[in-house]
């Protein structure tokens, strides 16, 4: 059977591909990708032309047998989504799960991915980072998610889609308190580039002096939960119950 090579693109500045990812989807029999449109112009700023297999959320289940029908022929196949890495809060990991189920190759291609660039310019200490990716969109259960997350002693890495940016920085306050250090980082690798940090209580403020930072993509990093008191049992053991349904 021939290989799927899961391939990181670019998340704002159209650079950041790598030479081997360039290759890959030059040597590709065909892409598979969440936006047949997006990919087609992301390939042809680098000049590459070839088939394009829609695999997006709505249909992934169908796209993964379609695509392990043409690698069990020995295709080579390269799997992208519209920014970053596929399969990190957008399609791709469904397909990887059947293909290896049916004992396909499957190899990476390392790149972008907004968690792991953000972090790595956030200047958090934790040795320990838990990503949560995007939280649900209603307000409630979004708030119990938050409640859930309160104590876990690890830097934790949330997506936020622009318009909920606000609601769910006033939500972090409440359910976190005030004092926690958040940073906020905003259209990394694009041209209006920003990453603050900021207590908790001070984020709402720095988003609303600006109309711009009401739009544009973020990752939203919250330091890590201060260490518990020995005798605060109450919180270790919903603490205890948490980390046991992560693992
Ligand atoms: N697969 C992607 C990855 O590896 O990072 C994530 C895709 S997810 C659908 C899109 C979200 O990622 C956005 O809503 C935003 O939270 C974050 N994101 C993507 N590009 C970003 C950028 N340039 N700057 C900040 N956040 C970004």
């Amino acid at each position: 059977a021939g290989t799927l090579y899961v391939v990181a693109t670019p998340i704002g500045n159209i650079a950041d591909i790598s030479l081997r990812a360039l290759h890959v989807l030059s040597l590709a029999d065909a892409i598979a990708c969440e936006d047949t449109r997006n990919t087609a112009q992301l390939l042809g700023r680098y000049g590459l032309n070839k088939p394009l297999i829609a695999a997006h959320q709505h249909n992934e289940r169908e796209a993964a047998e379609k695509i392990r029908t043409r690698l069990q022929a020995g295709e080579r196949i390269a799997l992208v989504s519209d920014a970053g890495t596929p399969g990190i809060s957008d399609p791709g990991a469904r397909i990887v799960d059947l293909l290896r189920q049916s004992g396909i190759p499957v190899t990476p291609l390392p790149g972008a991915s907004a968690a792991i660039s953000a972090l790595s310019a956030s200047g958090l200490l934790d040795d320990h980072f838990y990503f949560i990716g995007f939280l649900p969109a209603k307000n409630s259960q979004r708030e119990t998610a938050l409640q859930g997350l309160t104590h876990i002693p690890a830097t934790l890495i949330f997506y936020e889609a622009p318009h909920r940016i606000t609601d769910t920085l006033k939500t972090m306050a409440e359910v976190f308190g005030n004092s926690r250090t958040v940073v906020l980082a905003r259209e990394i690798s694009k041209l209006f580039e920003e990453i603050h940090r900021c207590p908790l209580q001070e984020a709402l403020t720095w988003v609303q002096a600006d109309a711009h930072r009401e739009k544009g993509e973020y990752v939203i990093l919250v330091d890590a939960a201060p260490e518990l008191a020995e005798d605060d049992t109450e919180a270790r053991r919903v603490l205890g119950i948490l980390l046991e349904a992560c693992s």
